[in-house]
């Protein structure tokens, strides 16, 4: 049968060398998963299951190696935070994945940023309401180009940093990670069968902070490059 219209295209990440991209079917994202930063939450950084919420695929934003992206400021926000995370490419897919085999479903890594407008989060958590309206919107998961793992490795312990204006904001280490990536995957798995494109965000170290219009992000983890956007 014919669609009423076109199809939405594929939102797609290209890899680092820009041989091929990697078309997008999910992206999950982990809540709370450094100690530091779920404290600066509020939260007990205690090891709880971790927990999962999700963007949709057309909220990624690629932002190609050493150009700067223009962030519009989102609507219906006066606390507009970013974080800056290490995202997991899925490259094959899988349910009830052990912890053990979880790595050789990965293709490769990125640095993201899962940006928040934390006032409205902040409302759905005091209302206990689902969190969408406040982590899913437009735009919010500007992701820069992929690294393969057969060239990365996998970034267990390397630096993970952002500045705003120049100045240090979040710097931490993927160490500190309450649920590793192996155990991520593996947990993840267990709810939903991860696909081949599927990414996730791991979640956030401590030194979230609000930008305003003219503000320049740069986040960046040792061995994946950096993001640079600019709140417009
Ligand atoms: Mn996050």
């Amino acid at each position: 049968m014919n669609n009423l219209f076109p199809p939405t295209p594929v939102s797609a990440v290209p890899v680092a060398d820009g041989s091929a991209q990697f078309p997008i079917h999910r992206i999950y994202c982990v809540g709370r998963n450094y100690a530091e930063h779920a404290r600066e939450m509020g939260a007990d950084p205690s090891r709880e299951p971790p927990f999962f919420f999700c963007k949709p695929a057309d909220a990624a934003v690629p932002v190609p190696v050493g150009q700067t992206l223009q962030l519009p400021y989102p609507s219906q926000t006066a606390n507009f935070h970013h974080e800056v995370e290490l995202v997991v490419a899925i490259g094959k897919s899988g349910s009830d994945i052990t912890v053990e085999r979880a790595l050789d479903h990965v293709y490769g890594y990125a640095v993201g940023l899962d940006m928040t407008r934390r006032d409205l989060q902040a409302k759905m958590c005091e209302g206990r309401l689902p969190w969408e309206i406040s982590k899913a919107f437009d735009r919010s998961a500007p992701i820069a180009p992929l690294h393969p793992v057969a060239q990365c490795g996998h970034p267990s312990k390397v630096g993970i940093w952002l500045q705003v204006n120049g100045k240090d904001k979040q710097r931490s280490n993927t160490e500190h990670l309450i649920w590793s990536v192996p155990e991520t995957v593996a947990h993840l798995s267990r709810f939903f069968e991860l696909q081949a494109g599927d990414l996730i965000f791991t979640g956030t170290p401590a030194g979230v902070s609000a930008v305003l219009r003219g503000d320049t992000i740069e986040g960046g983890i040792d061995g994946l490059g950096t993001i640079k956007a600019k709140i417009v």
